[in-house]
């Protein structure tokens, strides 16, 4: 099949490779001519591991391509994913405005029949929307559909060909006879393919994503109410997760969620909601929770130093809102920074990849380490922010000998209290109990 996919950022480029791959003729679409010249060169314009090689080998065989003329990918394929962002706007609603320009640009080079697929995460009745637009706009008939990308940043291509499952949203039976052929190699093991109506399949990514938020909202509450009354939330999440309806998956503690996607989706759900006149209680309380969250660690730092941060070098490890991406849109430790600079504290930070996009964005204010010990020199303590793999068995003897002041802030519960207390450090991590270090 001749495929377009319009924006070329973490969806749609794993979208366009993983179809190329397929054996699918795709044409990428991107309005960033930086983003459009490191793909020309052969370079890749985000992390997602393994994604390289995979763009690399469908450029190779002509099956994968880019470019910034959108009329022309429409003129030439059959099927055009709508892959653009759709961030956050003042008010809380998704910002709709890049989806608006490129179905007026399809409406304007469609010449022949089409079938047009949201990818992007939009609210409820925007498909319908969209069928509007393009029946007073374009000059042949046309076909939408609602089919929203379920993928985790850092296991993108992996969850996009092995897909828990693909939920499609269309009004006519034959429109999902050619996503189901689309999406059929990457069904082979069963997994559903879910036909329904363009309301329920938006609906759908909206409330997963809901979802997931509130477990992560709802353990961090319970982690910060087991650390106040001198339980520990690794125990009771033992206790928990063995009954069958509730389950360990994504009932970890820590400092909140971030992303490009929980954050503004929940907000965005809240939004619809209070338009169709029912008040969200259980998303602004997620929502609520998470924005506390993200500052559970600063709340730890002042208690322990006082007031006195000014001056002092904080090591941060971990930047990216989670471990595998270099994604740092509303990353908990954008909060933390922001808090520590303007405490007057010096900041050593490292993260595996994440560091171009925190120089882009934080300049000269902080001190970038290329590894986790060289953060530590001098520090008067170590924050962690994010679970990557490489900090879960450190060499603790380093980390003291580098360290000016032994002094851990774990957002992440990646040790054990007891190990920490061994090894001399003032160990403060989520839910868990601060026990006092063994003098050295
Ligand atoms: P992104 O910001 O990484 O990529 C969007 C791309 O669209 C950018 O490259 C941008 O230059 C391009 N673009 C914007 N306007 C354009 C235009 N008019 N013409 C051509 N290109 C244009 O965003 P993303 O993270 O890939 O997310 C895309 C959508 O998918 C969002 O709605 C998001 O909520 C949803 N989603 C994201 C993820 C994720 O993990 N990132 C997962 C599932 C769903």
């Amino acid at each position: 099949m001749k495929l377009a996919v319009v924006g070329t950022g973490y969806v749609g480029l794993v979208t366009g490779t993983c179809f190329a791959d397929s054996g699918n003729e795709v044409i990428c679409v991107d309005n960033d001519p930086e983003k459009l010249r490191v793909l020309e060169e052969g370079g890749i314009p985000i992390y997602e591991p393994g994604l390289k090689e995979l763009v690399d080998w469908n450029r190779a065989q002509l099956r994968l391509s880019f470019t910034d003329d959108l009329a022309a990918a429409v003129q030439r394929s059959d099927v055009i994913f709508i892959a653009v962002g759709t961030p956050q706007a003042a008010d809380g609603s998704p910002d709709l405005s890049s989806l608006w320009s490129v179905v007026d640009g399809i409406a304007d080079a469609m010449s022949e029949p089409r079938i047009i697929v949201i990818k992007s995460t939009v609210p409820v009745g925007t498909t319908a929307a969209v069928e509007r637009r393009l029946a007073e706009r374009a000059k042949c008939s046309f076909e939408v559909a609602s089919n929203p990308e379920f993928l985790k940043e850092g296991a993108a291509i992996d969850d996009f060909v092995r897909p828990d499952r693909v939920v499609l949203g269309v009004r006519k039976p034959e429109v999902a006879e050619v996503l189901r052929q689309l999406y059929a190699p990457f069904l082979r093991t069963d997994r559903p393919f879910l036909v329904m109506s363009p309301e329920s399949s938006e609906m759908t990514k909206y409330v997963a994503n809901a979802m997931l938020a509130t477990k992560i909202s709802f353990i961090n509450e319970m982690a910060n109410l087991c650390e106040r009354v001198g339980a520990d939330v690794n125990e009771v999440r033992r206790g928990i997760g063995h009954d069958q309806r509730i389950g360990f998956a994504f009932l970890f503690p820590g400092v909140g969620y971030g992303g490009s996607c929980l954050p503004k989706d929940v907000r965005a759900l809240s939004a619809v909601a209070r338009s169709a006149g029912i008040e969200p209680h259980i998303l602004d309380a997620v929502d609520r929770v998470n924005e506390a969250q993200k500052r559970v660690l600063w709340e730890k730092i002042k208690r322990h130093f006082g007031d006195g941060l000014a001056g002092r070098t904080l090591a941060i490890w971990g930047l990216s809102f989670k471990p595998r991406t270099d994604d740092l849109r509303e990353a908990p430790s954008l909060m933390l920074i922001n808090l520590l600079l303007d405490a007057g504290a010096k900041l050593r930070v490292h993260d595996p990849v994440a560091i171009p996009n925190a120089r882009r964005r934080y300049g000269e204010l902080l001190i970038y380490c290329d590894l986790p010990y060289g953060a530590l020199e001098q520090a008067d303590a170590l924050a962690i922010v994010t679970e990557w793999n490489e900090f879960r068995n450190p060499d603790f003897e380093l980390m003291r000998r580098l360290m000016r002041q032994p002094v851990v802030f774990d957002g992440r519960n990646l040790y054990e209290p007891e190990q920490m207390a061994r090894h001399g450090f003032w160990y403060y991590s989520i839910g868990r109990r601060t026990i006092k270090p063994v003098e050295p």
